[in-house]
């Protein structure tokens, strides 16, 4: 194990880790930049090293064209900014780094929100990244927790998260019922909303 180095004056230094950073985001776009700073001020407060936010068109993914798309490793999201879904798919798109760093812990209760909801016939869902994964969701893959399972949890925690912080009140796309609605707000209120994020 790496030994901790020491400040010149030989006063212990604080661990760098322990200090969260507040979130830096690099645009390469302004009018990107405006709106994404003014959703940053509805959000529980971020630190981590920084991510770069650029602009980029015609964007796929191995499913087809899509608004937007984060690129965990590079730290990256790349946007077409002129969408007017922008809000939505900015917070999205960071909530995918969230779920990243949220830890197991987090990432499973999630899990065991959804699998409620899916045991109770819960219908709808907050996103249509969300509500076609889990359209196509069999009962062996809830159980077994497959990969089809694990990525629609991780779709629907952003989207739950765009429906909660992005201000769009109502979007043809929220077809979660009420119910399940008031839960996923409860917990994201408990679990999410306590603490600083880690992105
Ligand atoms: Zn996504």
């Amino acid at each position: 194990m790496p030994r901790r180095s020491r400040a010149p004056s030989g006063r212990r230094r604080t661990s760098p880790e322990l200090i969260p950073r507040t979130a830096v985001f690099l645009f390469d776009h302004k009018s990107c930049e405006k709106r994404a700073l003014a959703l940053l001020r509805r959000l529980p407060p971020l630190h981590g090293d920084p991510v770069v936010i650029s602009t980029v068109r015609g964007l796929r993914d191995r499913h087809g064209p899509v608004h937007a798309g984060a690129f965990l490793r590079q730290r990256r999201i790349a946007f077409d900014c002129a969408r007017p879904e922008f809000p939505r798919v900015f917070v999205h798109e960071l909530f995918h780094f969230v779920w990243l760093r949220a830890g197991n812990a987090v990432r499973l209760a999630f899990e065991n929100l959804l699998r409620q909801e899916w045991q109770g016939g819960a219908r709808g869902e907050l996103g249509w990244s969300a509500e076609w994964r889990k359209a196509a969701l069999g009962k062996s893959d809830v159980r077994r927790r497959t990969r089809r399972w694990r990525e629609y949890c991780c779709e629907s925690f952003s989207d739950t998260a765009a429906w909660l912080y992005s201000g769009v009140a109502r979007h043809e796309e929220f077809t979660l019922e009420r119910r399940s609605r008031l839960l996923r707000r409860a917990w994201f209120r408990k679990t999410v909303e306590s603490r600083s994020l880690s992105i």
